[in-house]
């Protein structure tokens, strides 16, 4: 049954689309979030849900963004933005972090219907190794052991703050005992997918080169991962990497500036909000597409809840 707040919300949300006061900010930069795109079977499967979206999902975002905004990648859309530029529909950047394989067999081709370009974001080692970043190993290992969503959310969270070598232990110590390995599906994209996205017009970014939380990182690791997985993707890829995308969007002002440092234009956190022009380029704010907080009290897909939730902290 749907409870009060949920009707307040939907009714709020409703209004307020109707009398446009949460039409888009002209003046901001919008950068979109996204994880995993996997078809809904799949992602019942996935230990954590709220990362994926379905293409059916992803769809329904983009119908939204490409009828109210002026779409993407964030290299483009910050150019713009920096240059002044301000377009009729406002500014908004498509950003997918990770490099999962699934974006490019289910990202790829929703985003060729809409015609839209967007950024992904790589952690370069991973990728060369052909293993999965270390949260999805602790959620499959610990779906295996029969643990809930919620259960492996909290466990995923208090690993988090270990440093990346005592976290890879705990981490092998857990597959060891879960005795399951992940599916295929869940593999991170190969250099080839990360090929096909720029040739089809896509960009391609960092996302580090292990995935750490950099603020945790010391000077010198923290360096190589901005400098050596921008110089993998260029070496590999023959373009200029231009922007980051922090792991888990932990940044704080010593990592910003040596992202600055390393040759980037802007790098985006996992902070919510738009982006005013006085933004700070290594700072940006994003909304995720949480593919569950974007529905109305039927559990519907709803564009007055989307535009609702958009409009927070401009
Ligand atoms: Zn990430």
């Amino acid at each position: 049954m749907a409870s009060l707040k949920h009707l307040v919300r939907d009714s709020l949300a409703w209004g307020l689309e109707r009398t446009g006061l949460t039409g888009a900010k002209k003046r901001a930069l919008t950068i979109a979030t996204f994880h995993r795109v996997l078809p809904a079977e799949l992602r019942a499967t996935y230990p954590f849900p709220g990362l994926a979206v379905t293409p059916e999902e992803l769809d329904f975002f983009l119908t939204f963004f490409r009828a109210r905004y002026t779409c993407g990648t964030l290299a483009e859309s910050w150019d713009r933005f920096r240059r002044g530029d301000r377009p009729e529909r406002p500014l908004l950047a498509l950003t997918f972090d990770d490099g999962q394989q699934d974006n490019v067999d289910h990202a790829l081709p929703v985003l060729r219907r809409h015609g839209l370009k967007a950024s992904f974001y790589l952690p370069t080692d991973l990728i060369e190794e052909r293993t999965l970043i270390w949260h999805d190993r602790v959620g499959f290992a610990l779906r295996a052991m029969g643990e809930s969503p919620d259960a492996i959310a909290e466990r995923t969270e208090a690993l988090k703050p270990l440093d990346p070598e005592h976290r890879e232990a705990e981490v092998d110590a857990l597959e060891r005992i879960a005795g399951a390995t992940p599916p295929e599906w869940a593999r991170l994209m190969t250099w080839e997918g990360a090929e096909q996205l720029l040739t089809e017009g896509h960009e391609i970014g960092s996302h580090s080169l292990r995935h750490p939380l950099l603020p945790t990182c010391s000077d010198t690791r923290l360096r190589a991962e901005l400098v050596e997985s921008k110089a993998a993707i260029e070496k590999r890829l023959g373009i200029r990497v231009q922007t980051f995308c922090y792991p888990n969007g932990d940044a704080d002002e010593r990592v910003a500036a040596a992202t600055a440092a390393a040759g980037y234009e802007c790098a985006v956190t996992t902070t919510w909000g738009t982006n005013h022009p006085s933004a700070p380029p290594f700072l940006l704010r994003r909304c995720d597409m949480h593919p569950f907080h974007t529905r109305d009290r039927h559990g519907i897909l709803s564009s007055a809840q989307l535009q609702f939730r958009l409009s927070r902290q401009l």
